[in-house]
């Protein structure tokens, strides 16, 4: 390897993704991914969309896409950016608008490709610590910053602020621009999107992977004052102009026109969450208050490294991050409800 790879290659630490095995008559639950799937008026968009028109440039702007976000969020199509996945929205807002004199602030314990991204456009950051409870205290992020980013619900906590709380620290903070990463929002939690129209320095990001089960498409979308999303859209430019591709962009259109299905499958990932809450705290776990389609679980007696390898062995596959504060927990996707079965039967004979 070359002296300058290398010297890259040291400097960046690239995010791990969750692990996508090959394992026959899997319960896959490390990932997040909906366990049932997308609407089915998105797919036969997908596939007419796949049948008749690939040979055809998508619309570089998203018009039709950004249009119909925008009636169903109560905003102006200038408010709305789109992107392959929210990870890419999130990459061009690090970009854009998070590098700053001052260093850029998120918890402690939230999603691991924060620093990632610091790390790729060289931003300072300063991570700020839980509390006792593992949530977010506003009052902890007095002190001085360039820029806030928060997932709420945070991840892989599950723990999710108010629109109140988030009211105050935008309140506190109304000079920096705060990115408030809301891919597990609609599990329960209140978006922050109405706080847009009085606070013109929030970025509201949010994705169709989780709640619309459309991980595959990659479509992830901000909701800003013009402004920012203007910021966004000129860092993207400078990537390449066509945000999405001909399917994603009529998929993504035809899941946000089928509400009724989207609000049945939120229902059913909720009640389903319930379900494994209970069966993991009659196991002897301690369940954080989840408002996501994950709960985040701790067993008294046993480390999570040991429960998740044990569980592996099993054919069941959950989430273990090893960083000191998380290290007995493990992330658990709510899945279906014979998946939460398979689950809960492993850990009983792995409990003894
Ligand atoms: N934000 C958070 C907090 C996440 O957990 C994820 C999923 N790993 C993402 C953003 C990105 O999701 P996607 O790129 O699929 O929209």
């Amino acid at each position: 390897m070359s002296r300058f790879w290398s010297d890259l290659t040291h400097q960046l630490k690239p995010y791990v993704p969750g692990e996508q095995p090959k394992i026959a008559d899997l319960v896959k639950l490390n990932t997040n991914e909906s366990p049932t799937g997308p609407s089915p008026k998105a797919m036969a968009a997908i596939a007419a969309e796949a049948a008749d028109s690939l040979r055809l440039y998508p619309d570089p702007e998203a018009r039709a896409l950004r249009e119909t976000l925008a009636r169903y969020h109560g905003v102006s199509p200038e408010q709305v950016f789109v992107g392959n996945g929210s990870d890419e929205v999130l990459a061009h807002a690090f970009a854009a608008l998070l590098k700053r004199d001052a260093p850029l602030l998120f918890p402690d314990i939230t999603y691991s490709f924060y620093p990632v991204y610091c790390g790729l456009f060289g931003i300072a950051f300063e991570t700020v610590p839980l509390d006792d409870a593992m949530a977010v205290r506003v009052e902890d992020y007095r002190r001085p910053a360039g820029a806030i980013i928060l997932p709420n619900p945070n991840a892989p906590t599950g723990v999710a602020l108010s629109r109140a709380q988030i009211k105050q620290l935008l309140d506190e903070h109304p000079d920096v621009p705060v990115v408030i990463d809301e891919a597990y929002v609609d599990f329960g939690a209140e978006s922050a999107i109405p706080l847009v129209a009085e606070h013109p320095n929030l970025l509201v990001v949010q994705t169709m992977s989780k709640s619309r089960a459309l991980a595959g498409l990659r479509v992830g979308y901000a909701i800003g004052d013009a402004g920012l999303i203007e910021g966004l859209a000129r860092v993207k430019d400078s990537f390449n102009s066509y945000p999405l591709g001909r399917p994603a962009q009529a998929g993504a259109i035809a899941s946000v026109e089928d509400e009724a299905f989207f609000q049945a499958s939120c229902a059913a990932v909720i009640a389903e969450r319930g379900r494994l809450t209970a069966g993991l705290e009659a196991l002897g776990f301690a369940v954080l208050p989840s408002s996501a389609n994950f709960v985040f679980a701790r067993h008294g007696a046993r480390g999570g490294a040991e429960l998740a390898a044990a569980l592996r062995e099993r054919a069941v596959i959950v989430r273990h991050f090893g960083a000191a504060r998380t290290t007995d927990y493990l992330r658990i996707t709510v899945g279906t409800d014979a998946q939460t079965q398979r689950l809960l039967t492993a850990l009983g004979e792995i409990l003894g």
